[in-house]
């Protein structure tokens, strides 16, 4: 089969190599959409460390069944998927807790950190575990359902928030991540949602996508104006999709004494972190990571047009040209959205 192989950092090649052997409980994939993640492109010169070649990446996609493992149970070929980017163990103590994106042992497809190697979905096909598959609606298209992971992670952080009618939310970054919190959000109920980015050109995707106020992160007073616009209090909730020591900084100054903050960007391993605020203001500081099975309600929500994630597509393209646009949006040349590569 064909697949777009990085085979040492910054070289991704479109080459031949064997077809994934599937096991009893896997089912072999034709894969017919997988979006590029922000997470792969920074993976691609080696500075996470999580993208060790020769490796295939790719962990948000789409496609057909087209062969089953022996102990393959409620699944055939023809069935249109998408699955977890997760792989997790079944008889873990965390999966068995209903954590299974935190248990031990998991392994993220198209990812290798060291301790081991997942090939990813930039193939033609891939072996997947029957129990992180979920069946795509008929309505929805593999481009779409291409998206789901994405939206999914947004919807976990809006689930560990546990934001309430009437809330006032910040949403700090409005990269692809903060665009879906932003949408979620709308159709969650708070009574305001603000905002914040370095850059003017997000901050109007930021507006499209339901944000009531929007401010530059460089701008003077940034928090006195957050602030004022929250009854002199702060914000009840805000949403870090950065993950750096200025917008962590950002996301907990402007919420109210007793306030929550989500923290979802995770590019920093640390960062200067504002200790007395957080103990004197008693502030809930609570970590998001990846999903945890909102796949089916994501579906949902694309089958019944309550979110809408065409709008965030740049490109669909076809997987031989892959490394030619990995390189754009490495080089951030072009403002560029979700890149999907088919196949
Ligand atoms: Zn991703």
């Amino acid at each position: 089969m064909k697949a777009l192989v990085l085979e040492k950092y910054n070289e991704l090649v479109y080459k031949d190599v064997p077809e994934p052997v599937i096991k009893s409980n896997e089912v072999l994939v034709r894969v017919m959409a997988c979006g590029i993640c922000g997470s792969d492109v920074h993976g691609l010169d080696g500075s996470t460390g999580r993208r060790i070649p020769p490796m295939i990446m790719g962990h948000e996609a789409s496609g057909i069944i087209v062969k089953t493992g022996t102990d393959v149970r409620g699944w055939k070929s023809g069935d249109r998927v998408t699955f977890d980017s997760t792989v997790y163990p079944l008889n873990d103590w965390f999966t068995l807790e209903g954590l299974y994106n935190l248990s031990d042992n998991r392994e993220i497809l198209g990812v290798s950190p060291g301790t081991y190697k997942r090939d990813g979905a930039f193939a033609e096909f891939i072996a997947i575990p029957q129990h992180i598959l979920y069946k795509i609606p008929e309505k929805v298209t593999f481009q779409q359902a291409a998206m789901v992971e994405a939206v999914a992670v947004a919807l976990h952080s809006i689930n560990i928030s546990g934001v309430k009618t009437g809330d006032r939310c910040v949403v700090v970054g409005t990269g692809m991540i903060g665009i879906f919190i932003l949408k979620l959000l709308k159709i969650s109920g708070p009574s305001m949602i603000i905002a914040i980015d370095n850059n003017p050109k997000r901050l109007e995707i930021a507006i499209l996508a339901g944000a009531d106020h929007i401010f530059l992160s460089t701008e003077g007073n940034l928090v006195e104006k957050v602030i004022a616009l929250t009854n002199n209090r702060g914000a009840d909730i805000s949403f870090e999709a950065v993950g750096k020591s200025e917008s962590v900084n950002i996301a907990i100054d402007i919420i109210r004494k007793g306030g929550k903050t989500v923290l979802v960007g995770n590019i920093s391993p640390t960062i200067n972190f504002p200790l007395q605020k957080v103990v004197t203001r008693e502030l809930k500081v609570l970590g998001s990571c990846a999903i945890r099975g909102e796949y089916e309600t994501v579906l949902n929500m694309l089958e019944t047009e309550k979110i809408c994630v065409d709008d965030q597509i740049s490109a669909i393209i076809p997987l031989s040209e892959g490394a030619v646009w990995f390189k754009k949006l490495f080089r951030k040349e072009e403002d560029l959205n979700k890149i999907i590569l088919v196949p």
